[in-house]
């Protein structure tokens, strides 16, 4: 939780930089600037896009919501604006000898497949143009089963009972009152539990929704999937369609059989869905400790072209492991001002990746 602390000290003097260089006039030269020296690919990353007009009604986990419909559009307006919006086969293509990138080339991604991206992003993308790339957990498509990072966080805010035990971390402790701090466990909790096994997740999430009653297969409107169908419409107006593994485990946390089940399994549901090979892999987490050398050679092994981590970054061209390209994050509270910043300037206005010990 310090590190949620350091990080809110540090986004309010961000913030306050980004206010300023965006009413001086001066994001949009020394963007130009910057992307110019560089000559790197920028790739944004997304989870959710959502209005929640009643935080206190919304039972899931906020920090998933990257936008809201408004913010949103503004953003894909800025990068048509300023950058050369891509796809990921066009950069296949260009490291394959085909034609190089535009200057200031920039891909947009989501990742894990909630059904908002199509509800809400969707309709903003094609009507201004911007292709996507759409990273889907294919079990989660096929069964329509909540995230179980989510479900988790559901269940804390929801629960009547005053205390959370889990053995697995060693966690034995009274429930905070209030949905702020329940939030805040949430959080940390989570942090704890993806440095566990991806089996032990799995399992510890499992328990509760028995214990706590709060079943996954009951749903939820606010939790829920993108279908088949609604992918297949996606890319058929030139949206991008890749994996983000079958059940949304840590790759780097499972035993070797199941990992490369994950990244073959996902793959295969994707092309034989979209009737189009699938080229193009985001690791679930993908953070440092979600994928390591294992989990990029059975990724390259699949026949996959590509793969992204969750690391913050940009990309050189040719880019150094392009198993690995690193992404910006985009996240609900930044305004128009710190988004120009975070694309325009990533190495100012980017949030260093943690390196997890463990
Ligand atoms: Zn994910």
């Amino acid at each position: 939780m310090s590190d949620r602390h350091l990080r809110v000290g540090r986004s309010s003097r961000r913030r306050f930089v980004a206010d300023t260089l965006h009413a001086l006039r001066l994001l949009g030269p020394l963007s130009r600037l910057r992307h110019a020296l560089a000559g790197d690919l920028c790739i944004v990353a997304y989870h959710r896009v959502l209005d929640v007009d009643d935080e206190d009604a919304f039972d899931f986990d906020l920090d998933l919501v990257s936008a809201s419909r408004t913010g949103f559009r503004a953003q894909m307006r800025l990068l048509r604006e300023r950058f050369n919006p891509v796809r990921f086969a066009d950069v296949a293509a260009a490291l394959d000898g085909g034609p190089p990138l535009p200057p200031r080339a920039v891909i947009v991604t989501f990742d894990d497949g909630y059904d908002d991206n199509y509800r809400c992003a969707f309709p903003i993308l094609r009507e201004l143009g911007v292709p996507a790339m759409f990273f889907v957990s294919t079990g989660h498509i096929e069964s329509g089963l909540a995230y179980a990072y989510d479900w988790f966080v559901h269940m804390l805010l929801t629960v009547p009972v005053q205390n959370l035990r889990i053995d697995e971390l060693d966690l034995d402790i009274d429930l905070p009152e209030t949905r702020v701090q329940r939030r805040l466990l949430g959080a940390a909790v989570l942090d704890r539990m993806k440095a566990v096994p991806a089996e032990v997740q799995g399992a510890v999430i499992a328990r509760l929704e028995v214990q706590w009653n709060i079943p996954r297969a009951r749903g939820h409107a606010d939790c829920r999937p993108m279908s088949w169908d609604q992918l297949r419409e996606m890319h058929a107006a030139g949206m991008e369609v890749g994996s983000h593994g079958v059940w949304h485990h840590m790759l780097a946390r499972l035993d070797d059989a199941s990992m490369r089940a994950e990244v073959i399994a996902s793959r295969q549901a994707i092309g034989a869905a979209l009737g189009a090979p699938c080229e193009v892999i985001s690791y679930p987490v993908g953070g440092f400790d979600a994928y390591d050398g294992q989990v990029l050679a059975a990724v390259r092994e699949a026949g996959y072209a590509l793969g992204c981590s969750y690391v913050s970054g940009t990309n050189r061209l040719p880019p150094a492991e392009p198993f690995a390209l690193r992404r910006l994050a985009v996240e609900r509270h930044m305004d128009e001002a710190w988004f120009a910043a975070l694309v325009g300037l990533p190495e100012a206005f980017s949030y260093p990746s943690r390196r997890r010990v463990g």
